[in-house]
Parts: C-alpha cells; sequence; structure tokens
C-alpha cells in the first residue's frame, strides 16, 4: 500500500485512526491505537489521557517495549503493555488496538455461544480468535506477555469480560480490521437474535474468499473513504501534520 512510512506520517496516520474508530463507537474514552517505530524497539501511542476524538498527531508519544517513554511529554495509557509485549512477540506486527467494543466483549459473556468468522471479510480471522482468561487491566509487563501468548500466531484476540486485541500489517488495515470485526460480531449476534444457530464460513468457503481477495487494494479503498468522509467533515483537521 502507499502509506509513508516516515515518523510524521505514522503520527498522523495514529492519530487520524483513533478520531475514526472514536467516532465509529469502536474507542470511547479509554482503548487505543499503536503503530510500531521502523527501526526501533518501540512504538507511537497517545498519552493515556488524552481523548481519543481528537488526538494530535504532535502529543503521541515514542514509548519503549518496557512502557518507558523515549519522545514526548505525558505517560502512556495504562495498558501499554498489550503493545509493547506484542510488538516484541510479533515480529509481523506493525499496528496494534486494544478496544473494549461492546459486542465483542458480550461473545466473552456467553456459555454457549463463540465468536466466529460468520461474514466474508472475517476470513481475516480463519485462523481462530481465542478469549484471554483474565478480565484484569494489563497493567504489568507479566500480563501483557500471558495477552500475547493468548493471541499467539492469531490476528484476533478476546479479553473475557474487557475487550479486545486486533493486530495487522499496517495503520490502515488495523483500521478495516476493527470496522469488519465489529460487523462480522453484529452479524453473528442478529442471528442469533433471530433465535437461529449461527453458521459461520466454513474452510472450502474461506478458501474461495480467499483466492479472490487482495487485502491491499480494499484496505486502501476503505482507509481512503473513511479518510475522506472524515477530512469532510472537519473529524480530521486540514493541517499539514495530519498529512499521511
Ligand atoms: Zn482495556
Amino acid at each position: 500500500m502507499a502509506h509513508s512510512n516516515r515518523d510524521p506520517a505514522l503520527r498522523a496516520s495514529v492519530a487520524i485512526a483513533s478520531r475514526i474508530l472514536n467516532a465509529e463507537g469502536i474507542l470511547d474514552y479509554s482503548g487505543h491505537v499503536s503503530v510500531r517505530a521502523p527501526g526501533r524497539e518501540a512504538y507511537f501511542i497517545q498519552a493515556g489521557s488524552d481523548p481519543r476524538s481528537d488526538l494530535e498527531p504532535d502529543r503521541l508519544l515514542l514509548v519503549d517495549f518496557d512502557g518507558r517513554v523515549v519522545e514526548g511529554d505525558g505517560k502512556p495509557p495504562i495498558e501499554a503493555a498489550i503493545h509493547g509485549e506484542i510488538y516484541r512477540q510479533r515480529a509481523d506486527v506493525e499496528a496494534v488496538l486494544h478496544s473494549h467494543m461492546e459486542l465483542a466483549i458480550a461473545f466473552t459473556l456467553m456459555q454457549d455461544a463463540q465468536l466466529k468468522p460468520m461474514r466474508a471479510r472475517a476470513v481475516r480471522w480463519a485462523s481462530g480468535i481465542p478469549t484471554h482468561p483474565d478480565p484484569s487491566h494489563i497493567k504489568l509487563p507479566e500480563q501483557g506477555r500471558a495477552l500475547a501468548q493468548t493471541l499467539g500466531p492469531h490476528q484476533a484476540a478476546l479479553i473475557r469480560a474487557h475487550g479486545l486485541v486486533l493486530v495487522a500489517e499496517s495503520i490502515p488495515a488495523l483500521l478495516v480490521d476493527a470496522v469488519h470485526f465489529e460487523e462480522n460480531a453484529k452479524a453473528q449476534i442478529q442471528v442469533m437474535q433471530a433465535g437461529q444457530v449461527p453458521v459461520p464460513l466454513n474452510e472450502a468457503e474461506m478458501e474461495q474468499i480467499n483466492r479472490h481477495e487482495v487485502r491491499d487494494y480494499h484496505c486502501s479503498k476503505l482507509w481512503t473513504y473513511y479518510l475522506s468522509r472524515a477530512r469532510k467533515s472537519g473529524l480530521v483537521p486540514d493541517h499539514p501534520s495530519f498529512e499521511v
């Protein structure tokens, strides 16, 4: 994807994705987006107390994998260990979302239902969506390591009675995954609310979808859609610091 890897553009993309995800109800007063800083054992993330609705690229912190602030003024989110430990354990991951998405949490509160890939875009989670058993806030490095272990090689994990993590290869891809993750959870709940038994995508169907899937094109298309809408509405300011 034609997406700049320079620090200012990465900072802008985190601020933009956070504003959009907040407007979409996927972030609220808490939850956070981060992106790996190229060539360093560190990542860009917001200060914990800054409102997700109007993050400024210049206020983002550069934080190392142990949660220490390398650049910037402010304190990282209390649950920063989620990000540091996932980046440490998953070299393929460039962007991380932690959200308290209501529909995802609902699936950690059910005795007999498990969240499965239902809609076509949910092939992204074909390998599985594990649930982390520790519902507490992920404040300590060992809690972050345990969550990263639950996530394993997968692209999403639920956290019991708490939320979820999603991982992706870029911020635009992470935004797109977050939107589709919620759509998928909603689809499964709608089937259950209709009193029906959900029929998830089977392996043959997922293979069929994957044969025609062009992820880069799709992520770029949706990122452009959300960004263009956000710029028009003023959600993302027309300012050089927001250039990606
Ligand atoms: Zn949390």
